[in-house]
């Protein structure tokens, strides 16, 4: 029988709590520099990206003005080179 598990290092994956939309006090990008916005990083942007295609507006996301500024600019380059949805994309079935 080799079951092996990793002893403690199953901070990963998995829902922990139900928390709705935690609230930030920081925004993320002022909290950890090393977070850049880019453009070309539509992961990152995606967070910031409802289903739909919306900006999340900034009181939900928790950014600053600052910060939410650039990630509309960077979400707004990222939909013109398609990158990410102008509108709705469930087409992904
Ligand atoms: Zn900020």
């Amino acid at each position: 029988m080799a079951d092996e598990r990793t002893p403690q290092r199953s901070a990963s994956s998995g829902p922990r709590k139900k928390r709705p939309f935690q609230r930030r006090k920081v925004c993320r990008f002022c909290a950890d520099k090393q977070v850049s916005i880019d453009y070309k990083d539509p992961r990152t942007l995606r967070y910031f990206v409802s289903e739909r295609g919306k900006i999340i507006p900034r009181r939900i996301s928790g950014n600053c003005s600052k910060h939410q500024r650039e990630i509309t600019e960077a979400i707004k380059r990222a939909r013109n080179i398609a990158l990410l949805p102008i509108a709705g994309s469930h087409a992904t079935a």
